[in-house]
């Protein structure tokens, strides 16, 4: 029972001039640094003369990192932390993915969702492949290996170019490291130099923590051969159109990372702003829903000049809510989450800002819990339009009937989850505030796909 928009995965890779003993260290530092965009398992891939790779059900830190082996040397590694949109959250589909084929052995660390991937799925069952996990990032080494001849490169190309979705990946093959990105570009990958080597990471956050330096993104549609902390080959499969995900700048990113070359943080203050502008009332004081809505909560607060204040403080140890099963457990799960801070609260109108409306049920807990804690008139204020629609480019999102903006209109969500008033960002708000707004996927909001879907 999703109530929230769900991060995809994030990637995290290494490629160095010689082989260290620290490259397990700093790929355990790296995908901690994702650890926000997948809580469910994480895995790293390294190459010695074989390709080994290390997996857990569950978060980086704690008995994965205990278990990491300290002694190996190796030049270049993936990693991967996981939130499953296609396949159940089991170990055997967490990542990397390792397969031997007739290219030779093959790493795969996926963020993304390929939407054509039953189709390719049930055409490769029937004329003979057995798949191993149930992950869509699998397809991607069956058509490698379909490919006839032994050209790596070319084999991944003609590969790739039957795929349909949203994919940023890092590969390990034959002591390679190789980095690339979509055509549309939904998901971001970037990367920097570090001394003796490069780091490809999902967000920025993950390469400073390494102290890269020279920061670029993977641009959509290239694809990147490592080897030996050198860029030896770039391909470029080309791209028409960009339709980055929105949402990574709204929610799913850091603040402190700069994706799609806009600083997050940034942003948010911005379309904090935007919402500012659109409030006739004069609230007492501001507040987030913490932690994804404090950016846009100072944007809004800086830009009405009304106090900003912390009115709701998040425990971040209770684990995901969304996990629980049941609605019941679910709401619990939101009171576990969110506890509010009276004194902020009692006697005062507010304006709260969060980032998206989903199916309303954590909203309505939201206010319910305000309203208790002696709120005089509750404001939701949404950094995001209205979903309407679902995403099909690894953001899990339920169906169009379960989200409540696809019925309702604002004043109805409104007396739904019983707040005083619900206002929306719009898209034209969303696409001031960036730098080059033609080049996002706005879809979950105004169905306007950049490829055709086919819904069921
Ligand atoms: S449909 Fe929405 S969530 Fe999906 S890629 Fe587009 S903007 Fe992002």
């Amino acid at each position: 029972m999703l109530d929230e928009l769900k991060e995809e995965c994030g990637v995290f890779g290494m490629s160095l001039v010689q082989p260290n003993e620290e490259i397990i260290n700093n790929m355990y530092l790296g995908i901690f640094a994702l650890q926000h965009r997948g809580q469910e398992s994480c895995g790293i891939a390294y190459q010695n003369e074989s390709i080994e790779v290390i997996k857990h059900s569950g978060l980086v830190a704690g008995k994965f990192f205990e278990n990491l082996p300290r002694d190996v040397k190796a030049s270049q590694a993936i990693g991967h932390v996981r939130y499953s949109t296609c396949g159940p959250s089991n170990l055997i589909n967490a990542q990397p993915l390792v397969f031997s084929c007739n290219k030779g052995e093959i790493a795969v660390a996926h963020n993304g969702n390929i939407p054509n991937s039953e189709m390719l799925k049930s055409d490769l069952i029937q004329t003979g492949s057995i798949f191993q996990t149930s992950s869509d990032s699998e397809i991607l080494v069956h058509l490698i290996s379909r490919i006839p001849g032994k050209n790596f490169e070319t084999s991944l190309v003609s590969a790739l170019n039957q795929i349909n979705g949203a994919y940023s990946m890092l590969l390990l093959h034959n002591n390679q490291l190789i980095a690339l990105r979509d055509p549309y570009g939904f998901r971001p990958l970037c990367y920097g130099e570090i001394k003796g080597g490069i780091v490809f990471a999902s967000e920025t956050n993950a390469l400073d923590i390494i102290g890269a330096k020279n920061i670029k993104e993977v641009e959509p549609g290239e694809i990147i051969f490592c080897h030996n902390g050198k860029i030896e080959k770039k391909h470029n499969m080309g791209s028409s159109k960009k339709a980055q995900c929105i949402f990574e700048l709204i929610y799913f990113s850091r603040p402190d990372s700069k994706v799609f070359g806009e600083t997050v943080h940034d942003f948010r203050l911005k379309i904090g702003a935007c919402l500012a502008k659109k409030c006739q009332l004069k609230p007492d004081i501001v507040i987030p829903v913490p932690d994804s809505g404090n950016s846009a909560a100072m944007g809004f607060a800086r830009e009405a000049a009304i106090p900003f204040d912390f009115g709701l403080i998040r425990n971040h140890y209770t684990g995901r809510t969304f996990i629980k099963p049941g609605q019941q457990k679910r709401v619990e799960g939101v009171r576990l989450k969110l506890n509010p801070v009276k004194t902020v609260i009692n006697g005062k109108s507010i304006a709260v800002i969060d980032d998206s409306l989903v199916r309303g049920t954590t909203s309505s807990k939201i206010v319910e819990i305000l309203k208790d804690a002696g709120a005089k008139e509750v404001h939701l204020f949404l950094s995001s339009p209205e979903i309407k629609y679902s995403c099909f480019f690894g953001i899990d999102t339920p169906t169009r009937k379960e989200l409540i903006s696809s019925k309702l209109k604002p004043e109805e969500i409104a007396a739904q989850i019983g707040a005083d008033s619900v206002t929306f960002l719009t898209i034209e708000d969303l696409k001031i505030s960036v730098e080059n707004p033609g080049d996002y996927c706005y879809a979950c909001f105004n169905c306007d796909y950049p490829f055709a879907i086919n819904e069921d």
